[in-house]
């Protein structure tokens, strides 16, 4: 690896505030990591923002605003907020980006494009502020501008949770009140973005806006338009911002995981790089091994949902079994990533036929596993997601 790596800033607040710099080999992009704050005793932790120096000079995501974090993750998810988070700065993630800029030798004025790598929370909620500093364009694939355009797209995900938790079987939110969604509701201006350049294709960024040595990677499977950004020349030494696509230590969340499998199979036969840096958590040096971790993580899981589904299971039930999370999933609290990472396990299964709805009790779903092994199931889906075989899907 030729890639020199140098820390400006150490992380101060749980790790976050932290700014390093990479510089590619030759006349190469150099790229400044900015952490920012989130939640990081669940979920996916910090979120690491990328400056890019080229001709041009872009952000790549924005992390959240200091005074949503709170609404948006301790209370959507069902969790007492900590007292060291409620006395965080109530600007704190605006001033660890304004610091990691100044570190970088930059002023907001010399930002042209800020890039985001796909359509959740944590990836563009502080735009706002980022464009209302620099003026900055926006640019994201078109099929993530339904969640980063419509204020109300976040909003909708979380006043639905309910009813889905209760179909899963999960017990209700008991943390999130009736006032702490009201005053998220008043925010609603807050929680969209104008997309300037909606990004439909693979290759450089927009013909007339293009940043020499990079270029965009449609990574879907952990929302519709994730994309990846490949950084540098075509080669060895090139990096990968894959956002939120590839993440160690922990393993990403798809909202579809077809085509997350597609997306990993894909990354596992493209060319070599010299290392990922992702939106969470810490630096890739593998990223094809990264790739093939998780797609045997997820193979394991699918196993085992198969397994628990061997009599009548809510997805509940299977997100609350022994092993199927390393953390422990309380039965009786409510959890809504623990429910999600069932559920998409066993929509995939039920599509390939591997389990089959049987009884909807009480507004609970329950599911049995075909009487097959395990393993012919998971052939059918590696001829789905490798082969690309036409196979008939089962609605679910
Ligand atoms: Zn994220």
């Amino acid at each position: 690896m030729k890639i020199a790596e140098r820390t400006l800033q150490a992380g101060s607040i749980r790790g976050a505030g932290l700014v390093r710099r990479f510089d590619l080999p030759g006349s190469g992009p150099s790229i400044t990591q900015i952490t920012t704050f989130c939640p990081d005793d669940f979920g996916p932790g910090h979120t690491n923002l990328y400056l890019i120096e080229s001709n041009r000079m872009i952000l790549v995501d924005t992390g959240v605003p200091t005074r949503l974090i709170a609404p948006l993750f301790y209370s959507r998810f069902g969790r007492r907020i900590p007292p060291e988070v409620e006395a965080l700065p109530p600007d704190l993630n605006e001033r660890i980006l304004a610091r990691g800029l100044e570190l970088a030798g930059r002023t907001w004025d010399d930002l042209d494009l800020l890039v985001l790598s796909h359509g959740h929370g944590d990836h563009f909620l502080l735009g706002d502020h980022i464009v209302g500093q620099s003026g900055a364009r926006v640019a994201a694939h078109v099929l993530d501008t339904p969640f980063i355009c419509n204020p109300w797209s976040t909003l909708m995900m979380w006043s639905t949770s309910g009813q889905q938790a209760r179909s899963l079987g999960m017990p209700q939110n008991k943390v999130m009140n009736a006032s702490q969604a009201l005053s998220l509701q008043r925010q609603t201006m807050n929680l969209s973005l104008k997309v300037d350049l909606p990004i439909f294709e693979e290759g450089p960024l927009e013909p007339g806006y293009s940043v020499s040595g990079v270029r965009v990677k449609h990574l879907p499977g952990h929302s519709p338009g994730s994309i990846g950004l490949i950084v540098g020349d075509d080669g060895p030494d090139q990096v990968l911002l894959p956002g939120d696509v590839l993440l160690d230590p922990i393993t990403p969340i798809p909202t579809d995981l077809l085509a997350y499998l597609r997306t990993l199979e894909d990354l596992e036969n493209m060319g070599e790089f010299a290392l990922a840096l992702p939106a969470h958590g810490d630096e890739i040096a593998d990223v094809k091994a990264r790739a093939a971790f998780l797609r045997e993580h997820h193979r394991r899981r699918l196993g085992l949902t198969h397994h628990v589904c061997c009599r009548p299971a809510s997805i509940w039930d299977v997100a609350v079994t022994d092993g199927y999370f390393d953390v422990p999933v309380d039965p009786g609290e409510f959890n809504f990533l623990a429910g999600w990472e069932a559920m998409i396990h066993v929509v995939l299964l039920s599509m390939v036929g591997g389990v089959q709805r049987c009884d909807i009790r009480d507004g609970v779903h329950y599911f049995q596993a075909s009487h097959e092994p395990f393993e012919a199931v998971y052939d059918r889906l590696r001829e789905l997601v490798r082969d690309r075989a036409i196979i008939p899907l089962a609605r679910f």
